[in-house]
Protein backbone atom coordinates (compact mmCIF):
# COMPACT_ATOMS: atom_id res chain seq x y z
CA UNK A 1 0.00 0.00 0.00
CA UNK A 2 1.23 3.48 -0.30
CA UNK A 3 2.85 5.71 1.97
CA UNK A 4 0.49 7.99 3.64
CA UNK A 5 2.39 11.24 4.64
CA UNK A 6 0.87 13.95 6.48
CA UNK A 7 1.62 17.87 5.92
CA UNK A 8 0.77 19.93 8.57
CA UNK A 9 1.95 23.84 7.60
CA UNK A 10 1.79 26.78 10.30
CA UNK A 11 3.66 29.56 11.30
CA UNK A 12 4.49 27.88 14.55
CA UNK A 13 5.15 31.26 16.43
CA UNK A 14 5.63 29.24 18.44
CA UNK A 15 4.27 25.32 17.98
CA UNK A 16 1.64 24.73 20.55
CA UNK A 17 0.05 21.36 21.97
CA UNK A 18 -2.90 22.52 20.04
CA UNK A 19 -0.64 21.77 16.60
CA UNK A 20 0.73 18.38 18.25
CA UNK A 21 -2.81 17.17 19.28
CA UNK A 22 -4.07 18.01 16.10
CA UNK A 23 -1.33 16.25 13.94
CA UNK A 24 -0.88 13.32 16.69
CA UNK A 25 -4.73 12.40 16.40
CA UNK A 26 -4.93 12.90 12.83
CA UNK A 27 -1.64 10.41 12.26
CA UNK A 28 -3.94 8.07 14.38
CA UNK A 29 -7.22 8.67 13.01
CA UNK A 30 -6.41 9.02 9.54
CA UNK A 31 -3.68 6.12 9.20
CA UNK A 32 -1.30 7.86 8.57
CA UNK A 33 2.93 6.68 8.25
CA UNK A 34 4.20 10.21 9.45
CA UNK A 35 3.63 13.74 9.70
CA UNK A 36 5.74 16.05 8.36
CA UNK A 37 5.38 19.71 9.84
CA UNK A 38 6.64 22.54 7.62
CA UNK A 39 6.86 25.85 9.25
CA UNK A 40 6.19 29.03 6.56
CA UNK A 41 9.08 30.88 5.57
CA UNK A 42 9.66 34.43 6.67
CA UNK A 43 6.98 36.86 5.53
CA UNK A 44 8.39 39.15 2.67
CA UNK A 45 6.49 42.31 3.39
CA UNK A 46 6.28 43.93 6.70
CA UNK A 47 3.03 42.26 8.38
CA UNK A 48 1.00 43.88 10.97
CA UNK A 49 3.32 42.14 13.52
CA UNK A 50 6.88 41.20 13.91
CA UNK A 51 6.56 37.28 13.27
CA UNK A 52 10.09 35.61 14.84
CA UNK A 53 12.51 34.27 12.43
CA UNK A 54 11.94 31.33 10.72
CA UNK A 55 15.08 29.78 11.49
CA UNK A 56 14.21 29.76 15.38
CA UNK A 57 10.28 28.98 14.74
CA UNK A 58 11.65 25.80 12.73
CA UNK A 59 14.25 24.83 15.21
CA UNK A 60 11.26 24.92 18.27
CA UNK A 61 9.33 22.99 15.51
CA UNK A 62 11.91 20.84 15.80
CA UNK A 63 12.09 20.87 19.88
CA UNK A 64 8.36 20.08 20.22
CA UNK A 65 8.55 17.18 17.22
CA UNK A 66 11.75 15.45 18.43
CA UNK A 67 10.04 12.92 20.81
CA UNK A 68 7.51 11.51 17.66
CA UNK A 69 9.14 9.05 16.01
CA UNK A 70 6.41 9.51 13.08
CA UNK A 71 6.79 13.42 13.34
CA UNK A 72 9.52 15.48 11.70
CA UNK A 73 9.94 18.78 10.34
CA UNK A 74 10.43 19.99 6.55
CA UNK A 75 12.88 23.37 5.48
CA UNK A 76 11.13 23.91 2.60
CA UNK A 77 9.21 27.13 3.23
CA UNK A 78 11.69 28.12 5.23
CA UNK A 79 14.57 28.03 2.66
CA UNK A 80 12.76 30.38 0.46
CA UNK A 81 11.98 33.69 0.57
CA UNK A 82 8.59 35.30 0.22
CA UNK A 83 4.95 33.65 1.06
CA UNK A 84 4.31 29.85 -0.20
CA UNK A 85 0.90 28.57 -0.91
CA UNK A 86 -0.20 25.62 -0.29
CA UNK A 87 -0.25 24.25 -3.76
CA UNK A 88 2.98 25.34 -4.41
CA UNK A 89 4.44 22.76 -0.66
CA UNK A 90 2.19 19.90 -2.16
CA UNK A 91 3.82 19.88 -5.16
CA UNK A 92 7.30 20.10 -3.92
CA UNK A 93 6.30 17.10 -1.69
CA UNK A 94 4.78 15.20 -4.40
CA UNK A 95 7.45 15.38 -6.47
CA UNK A 96 10.62 14.70 -3.57
CA UNK A 97 7.97 11.18 -3.02
CA UNK A 98 6.43 9.76 -6.09
CA UNK A 99 3.30 7.38 -5.07
CA UNK A 100 3.12 8.75 -1.35
CA UNK A 101 -0.54 9.52 -0.79
CA UNK A 102 -0.38 13.16 0.58
CA UNK A 103 -3.06 14.44 3.47
CA UNK A 104 -2.95 18.16 4.31
CA UNK A 105 -3.51 18.72 7.83
CA UNK A 106 -5.38 22.40 9.11
CA UNK A 107 -7.15 23.57 11.97
CA UNK A 108 -10.68 24.50 11.27
CA UNK A 109 -10.16 28.15 10.92
CA UNK A 110 -7.24 27.78 8.55
CA UNK A 111 -9.14 25.40 5.86
CA UNK A 112 -11.40 27.52 4.45
CA UNK A 113 -8.01 30.39 3.67
CA UNK A 114 -6.52 27.43 1.49
CA UNK A 115 -9.69 26.08 -0.53
CA UNK A 116 -10.81 29.62 -1.74
CA UNK A 117 -7.05 30.28 -2.33
CA UNK A 118 -5.70 30.15 -6.44
CA UNK A 119 -4.98 26.49 -7.03
CA UNK A 120 -7.45 25.30 -4.97
CA UNK A 121 -8.95 22.88 -7.62
CA UNK A 122 -4.98 20.99 -7.70
CA UNK A 123 -4.55 21.68 -4.32
CA UNK A 124 -7.56 18.79 -4.00
CA UNK A 125 -6.00 16.70 -6.47
CA UNK A 126 -2.87 16.88 -4.62
CA UNK A 127 -3.50 16.00 -1.60
CA UNK A 128 -6.75 14.79 0.56
CA UNK A 129 -7.64 17.84 3.19
CA UNK A 130 -7.99 16.91 6.77
CA UNK A 131 -9.44 19.73 9.01
CA UNK A 132 -9.10 20.07 12.98
CA UNK A 133 -12.13 21.16 14.86
CA UNK A 134 -10.85 24.47 16.72
CA UNK A 135 -12.66 26.31 19.45
CA UNK A 136 -14.35 29.36 18.49
CA UNK A 137 -14.09 28.09 14.66
CA UNK A 138 -16.86 26.26 12.84
CA UNK A 139 -16.92 24.44 9.75
CA UNK A 140 -20.27 25.67 8.54
CA UNK A 141 -18.90 28.03 6.09
CA UNK A 142 -17.66 25.05 4.40
CA UNK A 143 -20.90 23.98 3.90
CA UNK A 144 -22.27 26.99 2.37
CA UNK A 145 -19.11 26.92 -0.07
CA UNK A 146 -20.10 23.35 -1.10
CA UNK A 147 -16.58 21.91 -0.30
CA UNK A 148 -17.60 20.71 2.83
CA UNK A 149 -17.23 17.09 0.93
CA UNK A 150 -13.90 17.32 -0.05
CA UNK A 151 -12.54 18.01 3.57
CA UNK A 152 -12.33 15.38 6.58
CA UNK A 153 -13.61 16.63 9.51
CA UNK A 154 -11.17 15.43 12.65
CA UNK A 155 -12.48 15.89 16.27
CA UNK A 156 -9.81 16.54 18.83
CA UNK A 157 -10.26 17.15 21.92
CA UNK A 158 -10.69 20.92 22.45
CA UNK A 159 -7.40 22.98 22.88
CA UNK A 160 -8.33 26.94 22.84
CA UNK A 161 -4.59 26.98 22.61
CA UNK A 162 -2.97 29.53 19.96
CA UNK A 163 0.07 30.99 19.35
CA UNK A 164 -1.37 34.38 19.66
CA UNK A 165 -2.00 33.47 23.30
CA UNK A 166 0.78 31.83 24.04
CA UNK A 167 3.07 35.24 22.73
CA UNK A 168 0.92 37.71 25.03
CA UNK A 169 1.28 35.62 27.64
CA UNK A 170 4.84 35.39 27.35
CA UNK A 171 4.46 39.57 27.29
CA UNK A 172 2.48 39.67 30.63
CA UNK A 173 4.03 37.04 32.25
CA UNK A 174 0.95 34.68 32.92
CA UNK A 175 1.44 31.00 32.29
CA UNK A 176 2.77 29.19 29.47
CA UNK A 177 3.77 25.59 30.75
CA UNK A 178 1.40 22.72 29.70
CA UNK A 179 0.12 24.88 26.37
CA UNK A 180 3.63 24.17 24.78
CA UNK A 181 6.10 21.45 24.90
CA UNK A 182 8.83 22.71 27.92
CA UNK A 183 11.57 22.81 25.30
CA UNK A 184 9.93 25.24 23.24
CA UNK A 185 9.50 27.57 26.54
CA UNK A 186 12.92 27.32 27.18
CA UNK A 187 13.92 28.24 23.56
CA UNK A 188 11.56 31.17 23.69
CA UNK A 189 12.90 32.75 26.73
CA UNK A 190 16.84 31.93 25.83
CA UNK A 191 15.91 34.08 22.84
CA UNK A 192 13.84 36.44 24.24
CA UNK A 193 11.19 35.98 21.57
CA UNK A 194 8.23 37.05 22.86
CA UNK A 195 9.15 39.55 25.67
CA UNK A 196 9.63 42.53 23.75
CA UNK A 197 6.09 42.33 22.52
CA UNK A 198 5.26 43.82 26.31
CA UNK A 199 5.73 47.45 25.02
CA UNK A 200 3.44 46.64 22.08
CA UNK A 201 0.01 46.60 22.21
CA UNK A 202 -0.89 42.69 21.24
CA UNK A 203 -4.18 41.84 20.27
CA UNK A 204 -5.24 39.12 23.07
CA UNK A 205 -3.14 41.62 25.41
CA UNK A 206 -5.52 43.04 27.71
CA UNK A 207 -7.57 39.93 27.94
CA UNK A 208 -4.51 37.90 29.58
CA UNK A 209 -4.00 41.18 31.65
CA UNK A 210 -7.08 40.79 33.20
CA UNK A 211 -8.06 37.27 33.32
CA UNK A 212 -5.12 36.30 35.27
P1 LIG B 1 -1.71 32.48 15.45
O1 LIG B 1 -2.54 32.76 16.66
O2 LIG B 1 -0.41 33.22 15.41
O3 LIG B 1 -2.47 32.55 14.16
P2 LIG B 1 -2.10 29.62 15.56
O4 LIG B 1 -2.26 29.11 16.94
O5 LIG B 1 -3.34 29.80 14.74
O6 LIG B 1 -1.24 30.95 15.60
P3 LIG B 1 -0.75 28.69 13.23
O7 LIG B 1 0.72 28.48 13.10
O8 LIG B 1 -1.38 29.88 12.60
O9 LIG B 1 -1.08 28.70 14.81
O10 LIG B 1 -1.56 27.40 12.79
C1 LIG B 1 -1.06 26.32 12.07
C2 LIG B 1 -2.18 25.33 11.84
O11 LIG B 1 -2.59 24.73 13.07
C3 LIG B 1 -3.44 25.97 11.24
O12 LIG B 1 -4.00 25.04 10.31
C4 LIG B 1 -4.34 26.12 12.45
O13 LIG B 1 -5.70 26.14 12.09
C5 LIG B 1 -3.99 24.89 13.26
N1 LIG B 1 -4.23 25.06 14.71
C6 LIG B 1 -3.62 25.97 15.51
N2 LIG B 1 -4.06 25.88 16.77
C7 LIG B 1 -4.99 24.90 16.79
C8 LIG B 1 -5.83 24.35 17.83
N3 LIG B 1 -5.79 24.81 19.10
N4 LIG B 1 -6.67 23.34 17.48
C9 LIG B 1 -6.71 22.88 16.20
N5 LIG B 1 -5.96 23.36 15.18
C10 LIG B 1 -5.10 24.36 15.47
MG1 LIG C 1 -3.38 30.94 12.96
Amino acid sequence: MARRLGIMGGTFDPIHMGHLVAAETARVDVGLDEVVFVPAGDPWQKTDRDVSPAEQRYLMTVLATAANPAFSVSRLEVDRDGPTYTVDTLRAVRDERPGTTLFFITGADAILNILTWKDAEEALQLATFVAATRPGHDLSSLERQGLREHVTVLDIPALAISSSDIRARFAADAAVRYLIPDSVEQFARKHALYAAAAARPGEHLQEVAVGG
